[in-house]
């Protein structure tokens, strides 16, 4: 089978985390975090649509001006999603160079922010190439259940976690595939065609069952209802799910929020900071241990873990980094590691 979304994690996990999602079937490609990304070709950048940043810190956000360079002229709309700050950190990176030859009109790059200002409401603010990056006006925009982008082709939702800063966790759903079965259109004398779009928004649009669609092109086509198509012509393949959880500290707070969030992910991309001796430094610095990265992704049964982020104090213990969170990760699922936060002053 195949899916939407080709996940990779761009660097080694002792440098910054960043995790580029292409897509298979079209030029398009998300991006969690923007930390080095020295590793993406010019062709790979022009494919970014959709930037889902945790938080600004350094090893998290350097690589904007890059990513800017290369997209600068490129006539194409980037959404950036992230924490409160998030717009004034994009405007003053924006307003740290001169645009005084950027012409006046319409196209060029346009930079759109989403700025999750609390786990109800994002602001949303524009800055266009042509018009010098001067901040366009600020519109409020509802959140619920976490959800911050959905379209054809896929569902995303947020946790806001504690870092000492709000830092977002984020959770990416494939929208389920729809197999066109042509054997069976074959056999009600029916042609493939541009129907078959609108039929295939109708579904991502959960348009009632009953609605009449066209079953062909033309003026005047048979029209048939959603659910008959769906039942007759087509096989269902769901999505695959990702999480993406970097630095937060291993409280309970944190626990209650991120659980759901990353419950029966197929995989998890998690930090694992610091090894399990040192859970004292990881709290004090409000990130994860190897054996809680482990322990939550068992907790939310999630199919697979890959971990990153590991701090370079232990530049030559790999391995055994990785082995700790496998072996939290087993002991999670079959309830022999449970794992409690110190106790709230
Ligand atoms: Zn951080
Ligand atoms: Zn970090």
């Amino acid at each position: 089978m195949s899916y939407r979304l080709k996940p990779q994690i761009l660097n080694d996990p002792f440098q910054d985390p960043v995790l580029y999602m292409p897509f298979q079937f079209e030029k398009r490609a998300l991006l969690c975090d923007l930390g080095t990304i020295d590793l993406l070709s010019p062709a790979q950048l022009r494919q970014i649509s959709d930037i889902f940043i945790s938080h600004t810190h350094m090893d998290h956000f350097a690589g904007f001006d890059l990513l800017l360079r290369g997209l600068l002229r490129q006539n194409m709309r980037l959404s950036f999603y992230g924490p409160s700050g998030l717009r004034e950190h994009i405007s003053h990176h924006l307003k740290g160079y001169s645009w005084n030859l950027a012409e006046p009109g319409p196209g060029g790059l346009e930079i759109r922010v989403h700025e999750i200002v609390s786990a109800r409401q994002y602001r949303c603010q524009k800055f266009r190439f042509h018009n010098r990056f001067d901040p366009g006006p600020t519109t409020s925009v509802t959140i619920q259940n976490g959800l911050i982008l959905s379209d054809l082709d896929i569902t995303v939702r947020m946790a806001i976690l504690d870092h000492k800063l709000p830092c977002l966790a984020y959770r990416i759903e494939e929208s389920p595939q729809y197999h066109i079965q042509k054997d069976r259109l074959v056999e009600q004398g029916l042609l493939p065609g541009r129907w078959l779009n609108t039929f295939r928004r109708a579904l991502h649009d959960q348009q009632p069952g009953d609605v009449l669609l066209p079953i062909a092109d033309g003026p005047s086509p048979p029209m048939q209802t959603l659910k008959t198509i769906k039942d007759d012509f087509t096989l269902c393949q769901p999505g695959k799910v990702y999480a993406y959880v970097v630095d937060c500290q291993f409280n309970q707070q944190n626990i209650d929020r991120l659980l759901p969030l990353i419950h029966k992910a197929d995989t998890l991309f998690i930090e694992a900071g610091f090894r399990q001796q040192d859970a004292d430094i990881a709290w004090e610095r409000y990130h994860l241990t190897t054996e809680q990265a482990g322990f939550l992704a068992g907790q939310a049964r999630v199919g697979k873990v890959e971990p990153l982020h590991f701090s370079h104090r232990y530049i030559d213990q790999k391995d055994a980094l990785i082995a700790e969170v496998n072996a939290a990760f087993a002991a999670s699922l079959d309830g022999r590691l449970i794992l409690s936060p110190p106790p709230s002053d």
